[in-house]
């Protein structure tokens, strides 16, 4: 056996010994326990961090053996939820950017499922155009002095820290003036109050700064660099929710799918055959194109733009899938037993579908990046991109920055 059969092979056999059987209607507080246990077996096991370098805390691994470890997980439904902004975003941006000091901090923990990170980009005035953000940090003495609010920050009801962008110096234009920090989230001043989606569930978070002091060591890269800090990131998010393998049992997956249609005789409905062709042949296109970035990677040619070709082609899978959903479930599409468990799980991934079109960026911004950035058209105008931040009348800039 080759080394990577060992390690496809011993993968197994830990997940079979390790992953928790699914669990229905565990609360937040239970299920968030379940999610810190397996992140610390991972870690025990030596299947976090595969391709973080060691002196990160990580397994020093090529991307061949995250991509073994993603394929031998996606049998099944694992409690990584809680982690995957920490593991996915924040993590690397500290492995790419972060000082000595902080990756010795904060890696660790993160990587044991100790400490739970979030994201703290988008605010009510600064989505797509992230860079128009008004939470400010001031300097005072040695550390700094932030205030503002943040909105749509999934996890941060039970984060120990994030990952956060502040205005440093409105003189500068919009994007120079930006820094990236850690910030406590159980600091003096930090309020995080729940937002629900249409699901009924509460994923994200408004978060507002009052007077929070943060230290000087806390900056992430260089102060007035966090625009580039926030580059890295979002490449990282693009790569971590397109490249990311939804597990087999997921309900918009092609085998729940043909399993569907099966339940509701569907199945021999030439419309709902043709459908589900072109689901698979969607969604292999898909897993080969990662498999291919994956290995470019490895290579030592970073995704880059890719990132959001894989973010937008597996939001649009997304899209089809629910379409197919539709014709595969028949009348059951109208009208379904609540207390039925598999028709209510993909209720609720249907539900989500929306969101996953928007959260890391929407399509249209997916898109521009692709036709700027891969296909080489011309940039949109920036009317805005050298004038100092001060003078912009932006999102819901209300008084002086
Ligand atoms: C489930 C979910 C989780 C999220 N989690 C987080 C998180 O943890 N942390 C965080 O910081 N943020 C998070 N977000 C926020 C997310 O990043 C933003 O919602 C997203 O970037 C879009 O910003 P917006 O909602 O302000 O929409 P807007 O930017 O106001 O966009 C409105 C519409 O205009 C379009 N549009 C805007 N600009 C352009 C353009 N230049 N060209 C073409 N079309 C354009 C958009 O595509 C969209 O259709 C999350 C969002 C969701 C849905």
């Amino acid at each position: 056996m080759d080394q990577r059969e060992e390690y496809r092979a011993a993968a197994r056999t830990w997940l079979q010994a390790h992953a928790p059987r699914p669990a229905d209607g565990l609360s937040g507080e239970e299920y968030l326990r379940r999610a810190r246990e397996f992140q610390a077996a991972l870690f025990a096991g030596g299947y976090a961090g595969i391709t973080w370098p060691k002196d990160a805390g990580g397994q020093g691994l090529s991307t061949a053996y995250q991509q073994i470890f993603g394929e031998e997980s996606a049998e099944y439904e694992l409690p990584t939820d809680p982690f995957m902004i920490g593991m996915g975003m924040c993590g690397p941006t500290l492995v790419d950017l972060g000082s000595a000091e902080q990756k010795q901090r904060y890696l660790p923990k993160l990587l044991s499922g100790e400490e739970i990170w979030c994201q703290l980009f988008s605010e009510p005035g600064a989505g797509s155009d992230v860079a128009s953000l008004q939470t400010k940090a001031v300097r005072d003495g040695d550390g700094w002095v932030l205030n503002g609010q943040k909105v749509w920050t999934t996890n941060a009801q039970f984060a120990d820290f994030g990952a956060l962008l502040a205005r440093t110096d409105p003189e500068r234009s919009k994007h120079a003036g930006i820094t990236m920090f850690v910030v406590d989230m159980h600091a003096p001043g930090v309020t995080v109050r729940p937002l629900r989606d249409m699901s009924g569930r509460a994923p994200f978070n408004e978060v507002y700064f009052d007077d929070v002091r943060i230290p000087a060591d806390a900056v992430i890269g260089e102060l007035n660099r966090g625009w580039q800090a926030a580059v890295t990131m979002l490449s990282h998010e693009r790569v971590s929710i397109g490249a990311s393998r939804r597990s087999r049992n997921s309900p918009l997956e092609f085998g729940a799918l043909v399993e569907l249609a099966r339940r509701n005789g569907t199945d021999r409905d030439q419309g709902v055959r043709e459908a589900l062709a072109e689901q698979y042949a969607h969604e292999r296109a898909l897993e080969l194109f990662n498999v291919r970035m994956r290995q470019e990677t490895a290579a030592g040619n970073p995704p880059g733009a890719r990132g959001s070709v894989a973010k937008l082609a597996g939001a649009l899978l997304l899209r089809r899938a629910i379409e197919t959903a539709g014709q595969a479930a028949g009348a059951g599409a109208v009208a379904w037993d609540p207390e039925d468990h598999a028709t209510s799980e993909l209720v609720r991934g249907i539900n989500s579908v929306p969101a996953s079109n928007i959260a890391g960026g929407t399509n249209e911004i997916q898109r521009g990046i692709i036709g700027e950035r891969i296909l080489g058209l011309p940039k949109e105008p920036q009317v805005d991109r050298d004038m100092p931040f001060r003078e912009l009348k932006v999102g819901t800039q209300r008084t002086p920055a």
